[in-house]
């Protein structure tokens, strides 16, 4: 049953756009090479105009980050770095209506996600690390772990608040300065983060924020004053990005491309497999790197889990993403619109077949209606390839081992769920599923003290961000006895 409700948009007035954005370089916002603009992707409307930096912007950020790790960062005690994390995740939540509906505007997921999901993780993110800034000594990495230097940090439009959460607050809580570049088409948010860190008094060069295109991402990971770099994206970058590290000794850490197995047993409660299958895949319009994008389903339960399946996304809201109500967003551009439309045509013509929900897309704006696929071979490029959109794709198996070999038979290794009543077999599963992470009864779980990353020689990436595990990424413990 599908209720109608009246609309409940949340309020744009909280938000104030500047016309124009510059670099934020040296705790300061510093005109740049040249400029673009930023659009929403819900109507094609220009938000404001973002400087693109070029390689002189990098080097000039990169000095800025040098001497803020040098003089002030690197030898300032952990307590003291500690209060300005904890100061900054103070900030967002004082300020997470604003962040929220700014997120919303220039990525075009629903308000509900950036409300309730990315906002406060990202705050999270930070009060976790906050606290590990003075413990690092008691972290099992030896009793003096040392920080890296300057860290390179390129993130995608996914999460675009969250991702920067998860790569700044690690690498400041262990004593690193930071160079990062948020995507291209969803700047703003790391703009305002800027502004949040003049706020907190933060010394200034320790966060630097260079907006532009994939060159500026090229050439901040090549700069030669660059310690260590992270990297979120796509697995096709990411391999350009390890071999541009490698002969320069950079360390690296990379979190990839995904095509998560969600494997539903026959004694799985029906209806809240359907709720995972829906978050998996659904959420944040499927432009998630562990979307639960391919469902194995247990033979014997197919069609009734199908049949529950289309209804429940026969309700499901898509719209306008600052109305409280909605429940699909908008794609987050045009590319990536038009890589999901060729994927789903080629999905169709290779012989699977297409259902879509059956909602209105709005005129303006870059739409996708929720989507499923059934008589899926694995040999299907919707089987086998990233879609990073609301797009799943169905396979069935008879056995447990059958669903192991289907769900391990993809290049990548991020993320799988599991739904059965059986502890016995969630844990038979789990050890046989090459994936990073394994979700049981669950899907898209996240926790800072967690520790989220692809599975050892698959193409997800490699190092963990999130938890213990993730401080490693950030410290050179070389020199440190009880490594
Ligand atoms: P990219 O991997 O191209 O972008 C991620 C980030 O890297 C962006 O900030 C981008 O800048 C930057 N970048 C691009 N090229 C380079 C380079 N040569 N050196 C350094 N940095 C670079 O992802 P796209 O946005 O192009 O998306 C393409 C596909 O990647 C999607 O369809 C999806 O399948 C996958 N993807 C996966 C993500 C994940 O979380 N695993 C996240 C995003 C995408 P800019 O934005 O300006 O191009």
């Amino acid at each position: 049953m599908r209720f109608e409700y009246s609309p409940a948009p949340e309020s744009r007035a909280i938000v104030t756009l500047r016309d124009s954005y510059g670099l934020f370089i040296g705790g300061a916002f510093v005109p740049g090479s040249s400029v673009f603009k930023t659009i929403s992707p819900a109507s094609e409307e220009v938000l404001a105009e973002v400087t693109h930096a070029g390689p002189e912007d990098v080097d000039k950020a990169v000095a800025a980050a040098r001497q803020a790790y040098e003089r002030t960062w690197s030898v300032m005690p952990g307590r003291e770095r500690g209060k300005y994390l904890f100061r900054i995740a103070r900030l967002i939540q004082e300020r997470a209506r604003e962040l929220a509906v700014l997120e919303t505007m220039d990525n075009g997921k629903p308000i509900r996600e950036s409300r309730d999901v990315d906002v406060p993780l990202a705050a999270a993110h930070f009060f976790y690390h906050a606290g590990w800034a003075d413990k690092l000594g008691y972290a099992g990495f030896g009793p003096s772990p040392r920080p890296l230097g300057v860290v390179g940090q390129v993130i995608p439009w996914n999460f675009p608040l969250l991702m920067l959460a998860w790569k700044v607050a690690p690498a400041l809580a262990c004593g690193n300065t930071v160079v990062l570049k948020p995507a291209e088409t969803t700047p703003l948010t790391a703009l305002l983060f800027a502004e949040i860190c003049q706020q907190a008094d933060l010394p200034p060069g320790v966060v630097n924020i260079v907006t532009g295109d994939g060159a500026t991402g090229q050439a901040l990971v090549a700069h030669p004053g660059i310690d260590k770099v992270a990297f979120t994206g796509s697995t096709e970058v990411g391999k350009e990005i390890a071999r541009a590290c490698a002969v320069s000794g950079k360390r690296v850490t990379l979190e990839l491309g995904g095509k998560a197995a969600n494997v539903v047993f026959d004694d799985a409660p029906v209806d809240q497999a359907v709720e995972g299958i829906v978050n998996g895949i659904f959420f944040n319009q499927g432009h998630v790197c562990c979307a639960g994008s391919r469902l194995l389903v247990q033979e014997s339960v197919h069609d009734d889990v199908l049949a529950a399946l289309r209804r429940r996304m026969g309700t499901l809201r898509l719209g306008d993403p600052l109305d409280k109500n909605t429940d699909v967003g908008a794609i987050n551009s045009r590319a990536q619109l038009d890589k999901i439309t060729e994927l789903v045509s080629t999905g169709e013509a290779e012989g699977a077949a297409r259902w879509s929900a059956p909602c209105p897309l709005p005129d303006r704006g870059f739409w996708f209606a929720p989507t499923v696929f059934t008589e899926v071979s694995q040999a299907h490029r919707i089987a086998r390839e990233e879609i990073f959109g609301p797009v799943l794709s169905v396979l069935t198996f008879r056995t447990p081992a059958e669903a192991v070999e289907k769900a391990n038979n993809t290049p990548y290794g991020l993320s799988a769920g599991v739904w059965t009543e059986k502890g016995s077999l969630i844990l038979w599963m789990a050890s046989r599923l090459r994936a990073g992470v394994v979700w049981a009864n669950t899907f898209n779980r996240f926790d800072p003290s967690s520790p989220f990353g692809g599975y050892k020689y698959k193409e997800s990436g490699f190092g963990r961000e999130g938890g213990r595990h993730g401080l490693e990424a950030y410290l050179d413990v070389t020199g440190s006895a009880d490594v």
